[in-house]
């Protein structure tokens, strides 16, 4: 168990160091008030992602109680906290639309004696405490808003028990990140038994009103028998909850018709997001596609597992919404969404042989406003527009690494990294200034972080 009163005196520094352009509603749980005004002056570009409004240039943003409300050039700065965002492209907070993040604790555990990333993950996942799945959580949040990331949809599927999925929520909650929690099932469990729907039902009248909404993650037809997944796709349905699912990642899953039997059910749309991919034949991304379900790609984790090369062209060519992720760090290494973005645009160019198959305007919309919308937040997250949460990050780009500027959505695409992100709000509340996280003890975390980890891979034997 965390020592809670060491948590809530750390917390407690951290208000503290905070100031009054962000200070703490209530130590405890960390939530940060969105009351506040902010000038963020004169950023070299502003990528709105508003096909209305495209990019300005020597711009401002003015934020209040939490909202954008003017996007333009010689803005007031009177009552706010000035922001100066010379030198920097101005863009929305990325969005990651599939993470695993409850096993970031076990970063680079790709490959270990007990083998590859099944019997690996295998050997631990089951060992996982409430607390161990929250920390591991926590850890994925600060490195996604390190990197830029401010949305996120969490894919937790290694809840063991009801105490997992709280933890998670809980730690989902109370950072001020926004995102989906996707409620699952454990690592273990048969592909003949359903995940605990009873607890699924009490955990959904249970949550308090925040930045978090609910969805499930099920293992859908390719990982569970068919009465199984009908259960629990019509019982998510049955309270309006979006599902995603892990969909023909390899040629073995998709030659199970997984995709031809959710069209033929009714189980395809724009609630029902569909990860991977990989081996989707033609027909399955025109069904796809009708239905407007949501796909999300990783592809580094796809390539590293084994899954193979994501068809983006072809999904983009059918019309299938794309998303982009991260998936999970054991595989990836790192959350790095510029990263994922640069592979993105560079993979339909190798398999097509040839320059410019996916724009890199395309890529950033996947990125931000396309990824928001294919988990139904289009409305408040992606965009940079008067009247939104203020939802945005700041990109240096007069460092040695993305210096002169030609295009600013190439440089977003192709030269940024997560240590060009100097400053990071979300809903009108800082997470990052000056390139420091202020809303997480660092040193803490990863302190907490390495001592589960080594009592996990203790008791694992690895
Ligand atoms: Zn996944």
């Amino acid at each position: 168990m965390p020592d809670i009163s060491r948590r809530a005196a750390i917390l407690g520094g951290v208000a503290a160091s905070l100031g009054a352009a962000a200070t703490l509603a209530g130590c405890a749980d960390a939530k940060a008030s969105n009351t506040g005004s902010f000038l963020v002056r004169r950023a070299s570009s502003v990528l709105t992602m508003d096909p209305a409004r495209g990019e300005l240039t020597n711009a401002d943003i003015r934020v209040d109680d939490g909202r954008i409300t003017e996007i333009g050039t010689g803005l007031s700065a009177e009552g706010a906290d000035v922001v100066d965002a010379s030198g920097c492209i101005a863009l929305p907070g990325l969005v990651d639309t599939h993470w695993h993040m409850w096993n970031s604790l076990a970063r680079g555990f790709g490959q270990t004696s007990k083998g590859g990333f099944a019997p690996s993950m295998a050997s631990i996942s089951g060992l996982f405490s409430p607390e161990d799945s929250g920390l591991g959580v926590r850890l994925a949040l600060a490195e996604a808003v390190n990197g830029g990331i401010t949305t996120v949809h969490n894919w937790a599927h290694n809840v063991i028990g009801p105490a997992h999925a709280e933890a998670e929520f809980e730690a989902m909650h109370s950072s001020g990140v926004r995102g989906r929690f996707a409620y699952g099932y454990p690592q273990a469990l048969g592909a003949a038994e359903p995940m605990n729907l009873t607890h699924l039902r009490e955990f959904a009248g249970s949550l308090p009103d925040g930045l978090v909404s609910l969805g499930v993650c099920a293992r859908g037809p390719d990982r569970s028998e068919d009465a199984v997944w009908q259960r629990e796709w019509d019982t998510a349905r049955s309270m309006g909850l979006p599902i995603t699912t892990h969909m023909a990642s390899n040629a073995e899953a998709a030659a199970l018709g997984g995709v031809e039997k959710l069209d033929a059910r009714g189980g395809l749309g724009p609630d029902v997001q569909l990860v991977h991919l990989t081996a989707a034949s033609p027909a399955d991304l025109d069904a796809i596609a009708r239905a407007q379900s949501p796909v999300s790609i990783s592809p580094w984790t796809e390539l590293q597992v084994g899954y193979g090369l994501p068809p983006i062209a072809a999904m983009q060519n059918a019309g299938v919404p794309i998303g982009l992720s991260v998936d999970n760090t054991v595989l990836s290494g790192s959350a790095d969404m510029f990263g994922v973005m640069k592979l993105t645009a560079d993979l339909p160019g190798g398999m097509d042989a040839k320059q410019g198959v996916v724009a890199d305007a395309t890529v950033l919309d996947w990125a931000t406003a396309g990824g928001a919308r294919s988990l139904g937040l289009g409305d408040v997250a992606g965009v940079l527009a008067e009247g939104r949460p203020a939802d945005l990050v700041l990109v240096q780009s007069d460092s040695v690494n993305t210096a002169p500027v030609y295009d600013a959505t190439t440089l977003a695409v192709r030269a940024a990294n997560p240590s060009n992100v100097s400053f990071v709000m979300i809903d009108g509340v800082v997470h990052k200034r000056d390139h420091r996280l202020v809303r997480v003890d660092v040193d803490v975390l990863l302190a907490e972080a390495q001592d589960a980890m080594a009592s996990i891979r203790g008791r694992a034997g690895i």
